[in-house]
């Protein structure tokens, strides 16, 4: 093992030898040593509740997703030309989960590794490469889902929209375009605009890639009605519909196992990532049977690490964990408990503008009376939670919704303590900061 280093000490080798665009997460950084189910623990022995981890779904170092990677690790670990039984395991555990329509799966390591094959899908099947997606959507660190992500290429650093990629506005019922109730169809409409704009070009729609609950845009739920409507002018338009469920598939909506389900559609293809390994570099792209046969054209599709024994051992572990302790229910019942009392809150104190999400995926929007975004609060917040242990995380173009996504886990005593702090913090003097 390496020697004991102060923060100071790695920090400071960071700043010199890590490229500069990594960022830390607080003002005071903070070195994780373990993680014990909803719980992150630094080096003094202090243990922070995660509410920010989407990533370890079943826990932090759940001993069953332990123990199955340590043991497949000890026996065997190749790329997936060989037969092997643990890649049909893990392929059939998602099966059980996902609409018969889609049925094919391919694996890799990462959700910008499964956006960026499900948009290589889309350029095979359709022969079109204009992709329509939301504005202030994330898809990826790779190139192509940089070109589709309008968090970052209409952000810092960023150069505006390619060619190729049409942004609709963002579908935010609280301060969007349209808002208030019954605003699916008018979003739905906007979809139709940048499907009519491709169309000015001369050219053709390749795809709508869309997050059921758009998370980097500050946890937007998309409207009753627009999902169904926009998928059905994307393929009336001759363009394939992708769901992204990297951050809120695998049990997290709570009333169904992904965020597809809660608007009735069925995507050609779905992208899954982070819960899936519980921490552990694993990603799928699922398909229907057409979509996978246009795509094998011939063209060899070979991914050194993607569906080896040892990752598909943690993502069958993963899946079964979920649905033997019951994570999706859990998700459900504890995800509305939080999200009650946390409206009951946000009726006492007023800056909480909004409350929203499904299950363990919510946001909470802080704004003052004219509904300015109020960032500098937002940051006090997060930092105050910590300081009594809870790590939360702020996103949202304006960086002012808070956001909740911990392991699911997440009991109703943690969000009974979440809820306490909140409310001790929100009796604070800190509006004028
Ligand atoms: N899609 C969404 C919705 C994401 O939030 C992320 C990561 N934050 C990705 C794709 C990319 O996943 P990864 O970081 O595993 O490449």
């Amino acid at each position: 093992t390496t020697s004991y280093q102060t923060n100071n000490e790695l920090v400071a080798f960071r700043k010199k030898h890590l490229g500069r665009s990594l960022s830390l997460q607080y003002k005071e950084p903070i070195k994780m040593v373990r993680g014990d189910g909803p719980y992150l623990i630094d080096q003094f022995g202090r243990r922070y509740l995660d509410t920010v981890n989407n990533v370890a779904h079943v826990g932090h170092e759940h001993p069953r997703v332990v123990k199955a990677g340590q043991q497949q690790m000890a026996l065997l670990n190749t790329n997936s030309r060989y037969l092997h039984e643990n890649i049909n395991a893990l392929a059939q555990e998602l099966l059980d989960t996902l609409p018969k329509e889609l049925s094919v799966l391919h694996f890799v390591n990462s959700g910008s590794e499964a956006n960026e094959l499900a948009i290589r899908m889309v350029k095979a099947v359709t022969g079109e490469r204009d992709i329509i997606a939301s504005e202030v959507g994330y898809h990826g660190n790779t190139n192509m889902c940089i070109d589709i992500s309008s968090y970052k290429f209409d952000g810092k650093g960023g150069q505006g929209a390619p060619d190729h990629t049409h942004i609709f506005p963002l579908p935010d019922a609280f301060r969007g375009k349209y808002r208030g109730e019954n605003t699916g169809l008018l979003y739905a409409r906007e979809v139709q605009k940048q499907i009519d704009e491709v169309h000015k070009k001369g050219r053709g729609v390749g795809a709508l890639i869309v997050e059921p609950i758009i998370s980097c845009g500050g946890q937007i739920e998309l409207p009753k009605g627009f999902l169904k409507q926009a998928y059905q002018n994307i393929r009336r338009a001759g363009g394939l519909c992708i769901s992204d469920e990297v951050q809120v598939g695998c049990g997290r909506m709570g009333k169904t196992f992904w965020g597809f389900q809660l608007h009735n559609v069925i995507p050609d293809i779905v992208t899954v990532g982070k819960p899936l390994g519980n921490g552990h570099p694993l990603a799928a792209v699922a398909c229907t049977p057409e979509v996978a046969e246009k795509f094998a054209n011939g063209m060899e599709y070979f991914n050194t690490f993607g569906g080896n024994p040892v990752s598909c051992a943690i993502g069958t572990e993963v899946l079964r964990v979920v649905k033997e302790e019951g994570l999706q229910r859990n998700a459900l019942e504890v995800g509305n408990y939080l999200k009650t009392e946390l409206k009951g809150l946000a009726t006492k104190f007023p800056i909480l503008g909004d409350v929203r999400g499904e299950g363990l995926f919510l946001g909470i929007e802080l704004v003052d009376a004219t509904l300015k975004p109020l960032a500098a609060q937002t940051d006090y917040l997060a930092n105050r939670m910590k300081d009594y242990g809870i790590l939360m995380s702020t996103d949202g173009p304006y960086h002012n919704v808070l956001k909740i996504k911990p392991p699911l886990v997440f009991t109703k005593g943690n969000a009974t303590e979440l809820l306490y702090y909140l409310e001790k913090i929100l009796k604070e003097d800190f509006m004028k900061i």
